[in-house]
């Protein structure tokens, strides 16, 4: 019977969280400071919540100092932008994130741009997005730089594969893509909303990345046998069997998608906690620029 891998996203982020703790011992022992990693989060979205809890606990694990800062989800736009301003050029704080979504009335896009890119460890601003493609590039985009890390250690190679991506957001689709052709140098197909016939392009990769937000999206019949498999989404499904009333699910049919891959993140534990590990490491490499100079962003 051929054999099946879980790329197993917790094993792997554990390993480089302890590579960064390691670091962090080193700095200190120089007589350096620890990173420092500042939140920003508005309103009282659960699921953020979590996820911003999650970053961080990842924080304590490593070493990192980190700082939270909770807002009312009727703080005006000019606040934020403000603070976001008071953030960069705060000397303590390496890298800060924003975490989205945010309430309506505040423009994201305006929210990005103010944060200054040599501290955006998430990798969201127009400069760090188009320096994917540049050989000296900045801070990566983190989910994206997570899936690549994912695929690096378990040395599945990309160079010359197909490469198809679902979605195409500016956050996870867009600069997956992105990344694939350039540093892994695979050749891309980019699907998105108004793709005819996913399946038809779906059915042609060596490597499936999907990034959605739509549970079950892909079943079996979209895969061919020896696929890897990526499922960035993550969606809750009502399920009467749990406390909470629901569990987590990806775009991807597991159970039965996984009979014919030969690599499949599960979710949760699959990209989810690879995306707090990049944070985590650009966190580490903003510190570093900015403390040793031995790098330019
Ligand atoms: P998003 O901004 O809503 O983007 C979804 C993308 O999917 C869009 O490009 C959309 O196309 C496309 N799409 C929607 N329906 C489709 C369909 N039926 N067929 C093909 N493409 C379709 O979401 P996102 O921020 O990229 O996040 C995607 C998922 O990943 C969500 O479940 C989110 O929770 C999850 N996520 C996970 C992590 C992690 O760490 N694991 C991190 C970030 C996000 P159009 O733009 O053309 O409408």
């Amino acid at each position: 019977m051929k054999k099946m891998t879980i790329l197993d996203g917790k094993k792997i982020a554990s390993d480089i969280e302890n590579e960064i703790s390691l670091e962090v011992q080193q700095l200190l022992s120089r007589g350096g400071r620890a990173p420092h990693l500042a939140a920003i989060l508005v309103g009282d979205d659960g699921p953020s919540l979590t996820y911003v809890d999650n970053k961080v606990k990842a924080c304590k694990r490593v070493g990192f100092e980190s700082t939270l800062m909770k807002f009312s989800s009727t703080m005006a736009e000019e606040k934020l932008l403000k603070e976001i301003v008071r953030f960069n050029e705060d000397e303590d704080i390496d890298g800060f994130i924003v975490q989205l979504p945010l309430p309506a009335h505040i423009s994201e896009e305006k929210v990005i741009e103010t944060i200054a890119p040599e501290k955006d460890v998430d990798g969201f601003t127009n400069q760090n997005y188009g320096r994917i493609i540049s050989p000296h590039h900045g801070l990566l985009p983190a989910t994206p730089y997570g899936v690549m890390e994912l695929l690096r250690r378990y040395k599945i190679p990309t160079k010359g594969k197909h490469a198809v991506v679902v979605g195409h957001s500016r956050v996870v689709g867009a600069p997956m893509g992105l990344l694939l052709a350039h540093e892994g140098q695979a050749t891309v197909t980019q699907c998105h909303i108004d793709t005819h016939d996913l399946g038809y392009f779906t059915r042609q990769a060596d490597i499936l990345c999907v990034a959605v937000g739509k549970p079950n999206l892909i079943t079996a019949d979209m895969v061919k046998e020896g696929v890897v498999v990526v499922d960035v989404g993550i969606n809750r499904v009502e399920d009467a069997t749990k406390k909470r009333g629901y569990r987590l699910a990806g775009d991807v049919n597991f159970d039965e998608v996984a009979k014919k891959a030969s690599f499949i993140t599960p979710v949760p534990g699959g990209v989810g906690p690879m995306t707090i590990a990049s944070l985590l490491l650009n966190t580490l490499h903003a510190s570093k620029v900015r403390t040793e100079g031995n790098n330019k962003l």
